[in-house]
């Protein structure tokens, strides 16, 4: 901030409050002088508000922040309005720079915040979410805001850059895939990477409060591609790997339909074996495809003689993907999905014919706790915001943190938040020392009743947000923007990936 202060001309207080009127109005915001004398007529609260004797010509901090985002005032239109300091003042809010590390209580896990210790994260760990938090905030947080509203495909750029630091390499978890790769220009090593590594990368994407944009930015991905890495034969399997890492083609799992969501095995899409055995026609519909409307390839469960078979279905001929319009924004891609006599050769059968349910099953528990990794650090993210709106806003001549209910809500929210990270790495830990199979029986349980719990709690913290937020949780922009995103959104990790009752009773069958 001292940067952008060093050249301003040093203005007495009582020369501000010479500048009152439209057309030559001046206004102080945390020491710094503005002239609105032009900008005023374009306010989009009005003139009339700035005119008020409260604020035209005065210290209007208080008054600004109990209606603004701090961020707003550095947008390069307002950092032209500025011309001066205060004289023998100095500017108290330190703007946050891209890679900075909140300093609002419980802003970030513990492990995060200088005061506290970790058994959990290392060395590479912290390197990686530096990394990864300059790469949030420079790059993914300005698109996602900006495709989020206009519905797009996350740009080029974004998928290039994330190509490039083997972003989608990393988000399919530790192994093989990753040695002998650079991560992140370097942060950490392929060999080194762990589930904390992805664990990190999961919570730093999450920050971008765009829900509809993550699941667009390759969350399709995570899932779909799996069973083609632990199930495909050679040389499909390595063209598509390779293909998918590099951000060159985009990829689906396709299980859903209108009749069988939380009922896999209950799907009515069909698998036919040609009579020389080397093709199959499949035929059916697929509803709620992330990422469908994006894809090249999908990852198709469909029903065969004996069971249920997977396939890798390229988008072609008979293939037709259709956007659903979902509560949030076009830009994920949800499809609905026609297959209308599609045929794919043998070799693109993933795992064994009529056993499917295993190559879907095997991914679960992955895919469940990176929703949860996602699921609490977007419930921070609120807490953070309904810790800095109750002190900046100003209701009945205090701010709204001197009301005992607000603080009684608040402790609420911090300790949910606490708890489910606590759980969250607790798990992580232990599917860093276990096998894949070993998380498979040990681990599915305890993922499926942290799934539940940090939904749970995720619909606990919005709708003790949006009383905190007021008209401003319901408003798309301004200071509730993120509440108004997070209250219309949280609810999708409760159905996605196991609805959070079948969830809960999966975990007490498993015990
Ligand atoms: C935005 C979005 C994106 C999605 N992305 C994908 C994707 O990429 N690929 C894909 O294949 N699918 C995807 N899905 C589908 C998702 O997996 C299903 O919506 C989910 O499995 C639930 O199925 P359903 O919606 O048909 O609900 P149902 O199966 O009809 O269940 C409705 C409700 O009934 C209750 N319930 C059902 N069964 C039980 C039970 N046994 N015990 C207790 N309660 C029960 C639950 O509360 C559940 O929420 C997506 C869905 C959405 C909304």
């Amino acid at each position: 901030m001292a940067a952008q202060t060093e050249n301003l001309k040093s203005i007495p207080k009582d020369e501000v409050a010479k500048h009152t009127k439209q057309g030559d109005l001046w206004v102080i915001v945390d020491s710094i002088v503005y002239d609105l004398s032009k900008f005023g007529a374009m306010h989009p609260g009005g003139i009339g508000v700035l005119l008020d004797p409260e604020v035209a010509g005065q210290d209007a901090t208080t008054v600004f922040y109990g209606l603004h985002r701090s961020e707003i005032l550095q947008k390069p239109q307002y950092q032209r309005l500025k011309i001066g300091i205060v004289e023998g003042q100095k500017p108290r809010i330190k703007p946050s720079l891209p890679g900075d590390i909140s300093r609002v209580p419980y802003g970030e896990p513990t492990w995060l915040t200088p005061e506290y210790k970790s058994p959990y994260f290392k060395e590479s760990h912290r390197a990686l979410q530096k990394a990864m938090r300059i790469f949030v905030d420079e790059l993914l947080y300005p698109d996602a805001q900006a495709c989020e509203e206009s519905g797009k495909r996350a740009s080029k750029e974004v998928l290039q850059a994330m190509a490039e630091n083997n972003l989608n390499r990393m988000r399919l978890g530790p192994g093989k895939h990753l040695h002998g790769h650079q991560l992140f220009g370097g942060a950490v090593k392929g060999e080194e990477f762990d589930y904390f590594h992805e664990l990190v990368l999961n919570q730093e994407i999450s920050r971008i409060n765009a829900r509809g944009y993550g699941d667009g930015l390759n969350a399709g991905m995570v899932i779909g591609l799996p069973p083609v890495w632990n199930f495909a034969k050679e040389p499909l399997r390595s063209k598509v790997l390779d293909e998918v890492f590099s951000g060159q083609k985009v990829i689906s799992l396709a299980i859903s339909e209108a009749f069988a969501g939380s009922d896999v095995a209950g799907l009515r899409t069909t698998a036919t074996k040609s009579e020389d055995g080397k093709t199959w026609t499949i035929n059916g519909t697929k509803k709620w495809i992330t990422g469908g409307m994006h894809s090249d390839y999908f990852t198709v469960g469909a029903k065969t003689e004996g069971g249920l078979t997977v396939f890798l279905v390229p988008r072609g001929e008979g293939v037709e993907t259709k956007q659903i319009k979902t509560s949030y924004s076009t830009t994920a891609g949800t499809a609905y999905i026609t297959f209308d006599n599609v045929k794919v050769p043998a070799e693109n059968m993933l795992g064994p014919e009529d056993g499917g349910l295993l190559v879907i099953l095997s991914n679960f528990n992955h895919e469940r706790w990176v929703m949860c990794c996602a699921s609490a650090r977007s419930s921070r993210t609120i807490v953070e915001e309904c810790l800095k709106w109750g002190a900046q806003r100003f209701v009945f001549g205090k701010p709204l943190l001197a009301q005992a209910v607000i603080r009684h809500k608040l402790a609420a929210m911090i300790a949910k938040v606490e708890a489910t990270q606590a759980w969250l790495e607790q798990i992580t830990y232990q599917m860093c020392n276990m096998s894949y199979k070993e998380q498979s029986r040990n681990l599915a349980g305890q993922i499926a009743f942290l799934k539940m719990q940090s939904t749970r709690f995720a619909g606990e913290i919005s709708d003790d947000a949006v009383q905190i937020f007021g008209g401003r949780a319901i408003t798309r922009t301004g200071m509730g923007k993120f509440i108004e995103q997070f209250q219309r959104t949280q609810k999708f990790d409760a159905i996605l990936g196991g609805a959070e009752d079948v969830l809960g009773d999966l975990g007490v069958r498993q015990a």
